[in-house]
């Protein structure tokens, strides 16, 4: 059954019109039972009416996750792992900085981008997530938070899967998430990270959102990124960064690009003049990224000197950037590693 959090507050609209025979205000009020009250079951919607209430509960469910396990690390950082309806494993994060909570979702199950480093990569793609199924992680947190009157400030669409791969339910996710009447996350505080599909970033540049887009990068030439990272031999970083111009341009926006830190493959001080030189004169900041290490890939993360170091050479060569520190080191908290262990019985 799907989850009714899949509606955006248009489509609800269109729903309740043309399958409800009700009038359209009646799907603002559904909305706000789901995103301001919170309410988990349907008989808790106390001003619509019984026939509605019956037909909802036969089509829908709110809440599609069955929480697994939770993890929590030393730092705050909790880690939970889902099953959802057809019994597939999701994970989501939620990371606490000095500037609010920020929730790091999951866009699909698997992932098929193949990037040599990752842990989501393990497990193929099965299926694209529904834009409700990754709208009720942020509710499942957003829910946890509640008890202590807090509330979901950040998200990033950095889990398991490639958000442009999953296009449309990631857009619908982001504007439900963002919509005065749903969450009301600011969009400037929504990212989504992709790691380059080149026709997809310019359908997102034409959309003039706000919604703040991250590049992974994690190499500033094509041999080496090609290397690392399969997609890069479809769209490589001529085609790229053309891409990303074009979205500049348009929409006047600051692109962050990740980059992850892999002993002797990437830290080099010719990668750090190679990464200034690739986006000079761009409107954009450099990430760099802790690697969490995944056994079963053998790259090595850099210790935080060389780290410093290459960041250093960046700010010499006038690249902003800035230095992520480690999260959740504790509880297996690169993307995919939970799910990953998990699956492999290895039950941490
Ligand atoms: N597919 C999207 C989003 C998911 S990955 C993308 O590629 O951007 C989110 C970020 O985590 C990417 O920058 C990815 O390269 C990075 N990442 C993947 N595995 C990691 C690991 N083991 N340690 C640190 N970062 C990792």
């Amino acid at each position: 059954m799907n989850t009714i959090y899949d509606f955006t507050l248009e489509q609800l609209e269109e729903f309740v019109v043309d399958t409800l025979g009700l009038k359209k205000y009646r799907a603002k009020q559904i909305f706000s039972w789901l995103y301001k009250k919170r309410i988990v079951v349907f008989d808790a919607m106390s001003d619509v009416d019984h026939k509605t209430l019956d037909y909802l509960k036969q089509e829908f469910i709110i809440d599609p996750l069955i929480l697994v396990k939770k993890q929590e690390s030393k730092d705050g950082t909790i880690k939970y792992l889902f099953k959802l309806q057809d019994g597939a494993l999701i994970e989501t994060v939620l990371m606490s900085f000095s500037y609010g909570k920020s929730v790091c979702v999951t866009s699909q199950v698997g992932c098929n981008m193949g990037c040599k480093f990752c842990a989501s990569g393990l497990l193929k793609k099965r299926r694209n997530l529904t834009a409700g199924e990754i709208v009720a992680q942020i509710m499942y947190v957003q829910r946890y938070l509640d008890e202590t009157e807090e509330r979901v400030s950040n998200i990033v669409v950095m889990g398991t899967g490639e958000p442009f791969d999953n296009y449309d339910h990631v857009m619908n996710f982001c504007r439900i998430v963002n919509h005065d009447l749903g969450l009301a996350i600011g969009a400037r505080h929504i990212t989504i990270s992709t790691c380059g599909i080149v026709p997809k970033i310019r359908q997102f540049a034409k959309e003039k959102t706000q919604f703040n887009l991250a590049i992974s990068l994690h190499a500033a030439n094509d041999e080496l990124r090609s290397e690392l990272m399969p997609i890069n031999r479809g769209y490589n970083l001529k085609e790229l960064i053309s891409a990303l111009k074009e979205y500049s341009t348009l929409n006047n926006r600051r692109i962050t690009f990740e980059y992850i830190l892999l002993k002797d493959v990437n830290d080099s001080k010719d990668d750090a003049k190679q990464l200034a030189k690739l986006i000079s004169g761009m409107n954009a900041y450099v990430n760099l990224i802790p690697y969490n290490a995944v056994s079963e890939h053998g790259y090595q993360g850099v210790s935080d000197i060389e780290a410093l170091r290459f960041y250093d050479t960046l700010m010499k060569l006038n690249v902003k950037a800035t230095l992520r520190a480690r999260q959740g080191d504790d509880i297996d908290a690169a993307c995919g590693q939970l799910r990953a262990n998990y699956k492999n019985g290895e039950q941490t």
